[in-house]
């Protein structure tokens, strides 16, 4: 579940990560070392990028043309455009389909368990199976929660969690099937690819037959969670037990294909190039291609690692975030909307994604407490700080359903 790191909702207590030992070197010691030279050129390489490459500015000119471009030229742009340049070009490719138009959604992400049992080195969240502090809601705890998103005008629930061993598909179908009888009103947007395939496994079924055994229970889509960087060298070091990149792909191919809709994502700040971002946007664009208009991804949503202790190189910047944001607008000409993070990134870096290809600033998560204990009073205080930082960006808001139709 790749978006727990930005949860809002339902945080818990991050687990302790232990101190680098002296000798031997552990294995983070040394994922630490061998891409230290990565991440670093990274930096220096988009640092560089101040100047404008005038190759890069080429580039630009194709795209302002409305050519596609291909993607050693995205990484061109990536590394080399000139920063306001590339913002503009983004910028012009949103307001022509979107013009002043900023949306927002009011969901809640509910995570059912902390079990997992495929630990991924970036993950705070999870525990061990039979950890004295694993925990697992009930069917009646998380209806309570749905119950609450709906009364404060959530329109959508995004249940996620760790890869819990002994929940089969009957759990989850149970739990569709209550929500959609309770909650007729309220879009069942949850489990990712990596959960997919976990609960197929548990459950003896292929993918095809989980997903379409949990749409009829009422699952409408699914988030593009687990998906960190597709480029199976950066899988490898971040969530080794995670299924690889093909799979990934798989999944949300097999759910297109049932007319499921997706989104996908992009953890940002680990371990990867910036050739690797445009490899995962790359991959991302030709399964879109494939799926056609009108179906497949909804939205491209990008955020960067948070870690509770640094674990690989230097922490993605604003100005990096950017940058891929721009990029993302620009290269995945088949995607309709581009989602700006303003959670993971503040409200600063939020607003101005928005200048450089965002037409989305994603949801306002449900904050259990403020739920609880204001009520719609609480939720709506969010709503105007959104709906203000968006105007205040120079936008119009408007609310939106998960198919990113305004309400
Ligand atoms: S799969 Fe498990 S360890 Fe990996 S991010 Fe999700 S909860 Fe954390």
């Amino acid at each position: 579940m790749t978006n727990l790191t930005r949860t809002v909702s339902d945080r818990q207590e991050p687990t302790p990560i232990p101190a680098p030992s002296a000798a031997p070197p552990t294995q983070t010691d040394t994922i630490t070392a061998t891409n230290k030279a990565a991440r670093d050129s990274v930096g220096r390489r988009i640092r560089r990028a101040g100047l404008g490459d005038p190759a890069a500015a080429r580039v630009l000119d194709r795209v302002t043309a409305g050519e596609r471009i291909a993607p050693d030229e995205a990484v061109l742009l990536l590394e080399g455009a000139d920063f306001l340049a590339l913002g503009r070009a983004a910028d012009a490719i949103r307001r022509k389909r979107f013009g002043g138009r900023v949306t927002y959604l009011i969901d809640r992400n509910i995570n059912y368990t902390n079990v997992c049992v495929t630990a991924c080195r970036f993950c705070a969240f999870f525990r061990p199976t039979h950890a004295p502090d694993g925990w697992t809601l009930s069917h009646d705890e998380l209806l309570a929660r749905v119950a609450e998103t709906e009364a404060a005008g959530g329109t959508q629930v995004m249940i996620q969690g760790g890869h819990h061993p002994d929940l089969a598909i009957d759990w989850y179908e149970e739990l569709f099937s209550r929500i959609k009888a309770e909650h007729p009103e309220i879009t069942v947007h949850s489990l990712g690819p990596p959960e997919i395939c976990h609960i197929a496994e548990v459950s003896g079924l292929d993918v095809p037959e989980t997903l379409s055994r949990l749409a009829a229970a009422g699952l409408d889509s699914l988030p593009g969670a687990g998906a960190e960087i597709l480029v199976d060298r950066v899988r490898k070091l971040v969530s080794p037990r995670k299924i690889d990149t093909d799979t990934w792909l798989g999944v949300m191919e097999a759910a297109h294909e049932q007319g499921i809709r997706t989104t996908g994502t992009m953890m940002m700040g680990t371990v990867e190039t910036p050739a690797e971002r445009v490899e995962h946007l790359a991959r991302l664009r030709d399964l879109q291609d494939s799926a056609g208009d009108g179906a497949g991804f909804r939205a491209f949503i990008p955020w960067t690692y948070q870690p509770v202790r640094r674990l690989w190189g230097e922490e993605s910047s604003g100005y990096e975030y950017m940058r891929l944001l721009a990029v993302s607008r620009i290269f995945l000409d088949n995607f309709d909307h581009i989602q700006g993070s303003w959670l993971t990134t503040g409200d600063d870096v939020g607003q101005l994604t928005l200048h450089f290809g965002g037409d989305d600033l994603g949801s306002i998560m449900l904050e259990e407490n403020v739920v609880r204990a204001a009520g719609k009073a609480g939720t709506l205080a969010s709503v105007e700080r959104l709906a203000a930082l968006i105007r205040a960006a120079g936008f119009t808001p408007a609310q939106r359903n998960t198919a990113y139709e305004v309400i």
